[in-house]
């Protein structure tokens, strides 16, 4: 058991990290003075190119937060121009980031605004509370102060992966149909178990469905998530095949949850290993177009990908416009601020 002075000594070490710099330790500070969050207790995880911590809850709530705090340090970064160039939403952002802190604002500012896409949709993911600079504060995901275990380490009964695999081909396609964003980075790693529900984090890298590379991005994720759910899964998982998978993540229009899953495991149950695995190689060496912006019509993309079983159960395909204009809101509100503006963290409201 840890006495008060313990406790505060750690407070202590854990805001004097070498990812915490003067300014980031005032942004901190801004935070807590405004009662955003309490204190900074601890460290949950100690990243390449974040922190992440654990603030206890505000005097005026009792819900505490995880706080993430991007390295001000360059050199972390720079594999991620490869996600960021050909971002038509951070073209501009991106070519006057000279200096390492407002490359690394970028990182974090583009978390943010993806969690907010993910919350408005309905994605499972932490809602943002706040954030300047390199900063992010959002719900802490986790009971009596233990964060909830990442997919990889999630103890998850043999009957129950199928289930989870369901959920997560769900949970792709609502982020591509309607957040229209690809994760990136999808991994066990970057996938929490809260509460029985599968949370997306740490979409800082994620991309949209027109960025350059998004489609072999997207393979990528679906390639990571089927080998971690058939090594991890148990004899009985059924995985659907890369090609299936993709299909049904770009493919899909919303009728309903009930609906949906009948769906998915209509298709599971329908899917041909020995075909699929014919399928498999051309799909992962040839591959479909670039990306959705090389084609004149994305929608025709979605109808003619569309296969049998598939097509035999969409409702209502042809008619459901996902609405955008609402991300482009939050997108250019972000754009025009300066986050930068000063160091003692007020607020945003543009954004927040
Ligand atoms: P990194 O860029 O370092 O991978 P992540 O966003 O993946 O950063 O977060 C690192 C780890 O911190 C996660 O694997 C998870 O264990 C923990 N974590 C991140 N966000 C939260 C949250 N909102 N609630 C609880 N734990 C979190
Ligand atoms: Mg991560």
């Amino acid at each position: 058991s840890t006495t008060p002075r313990q406790t505060k000594d750690k407070s202590d070490r854990a805001t004097q990290d070498q990812v915490m710099d003067s300014r980031t330790r005032l942004v901190l500070s801004g935070f807590t003075n405004r009662g955003v969050i309490g204190r900074l207790e601890r460290c949950i995880s100690s990243g390449k190119e974040a922190n992440v911590y654990f603030a206890s809850p505000p005097e005026s709530s009792s819900r505490p937060a995880a706080v993430k705090v991007y390295r001000t340090s360059i050199l972390k970064f720079r594999s991620r121009q490869n996600y960021i160039v050909g971002e038509h939403r951070f073209s501009g952002e991106y070519s006057s980031s000279r200096n390492a802190r407002k490359m690394v604002r970028v990182w974090a500012e583009k978390e943010l605004r993806n969690l907010k896409r993910l919350e408005q949709a309905g994605v499972p993911a932490p809602r943002v509370i706040d954030g300047n600079g390199n900063v992010l504060i959002m719900d802490f995901l986790g009971r009596d102060g233990v964060a909830s275990p990442r997919l990889k380490d999630a103890d998850i009964a043999e009957e129950s992966w199928q289930g989870f695999y369901v959920q997560l081909l769900l949970l792709m396609r609502k982020m591509f149909t309607e957040c229209r964003l690809v994760h990136a980075d999808l991994s066990e790693y970057n996938i929490l178990l809260h509460d029985d529900q599968l949370y997306i984090i740490d979409v800082s890298q994620s991309v949209e469905w027109d960025h350059p590379k998004s489609m072999e991005f997207l393979r990528t994720d679906i390639k990571n998530m089927t080998a971690f759910f058939q090594r991890r899964g148990g004899p009985g998982i059924k995985c659907l095949g890369l090609k299936r998978a993709w299909e049904f993540i770009v493919s899909m229009p919303l009728a309903g949850k009930e609906h949906d899953e009948a769906m998915v495991n209509n298709l599971v149950a329908t899917d041909d290993p020995q075909s699929s695995s014919q399928e498999e190689n051309v799909f992962m060496t040839s591959f479909i177009p670039q990306s959705l912006g090389d084609i004149r019509d994305p929608e025709a993309i979605l109808r003619s990908e569309v296969p049998e079983a598939l097509d035999r159960l969409v409702v209502g395909s042809d008619h459901e416009e996902v609405d955008t204009d609402s991300f482009d809101e939050i997108s250019s509100a972000a754009a025009g601020s300066d986050v930068d503006s000063g160091t003692t963290g007020q607020k945003q409201p543009d954004i927040l």
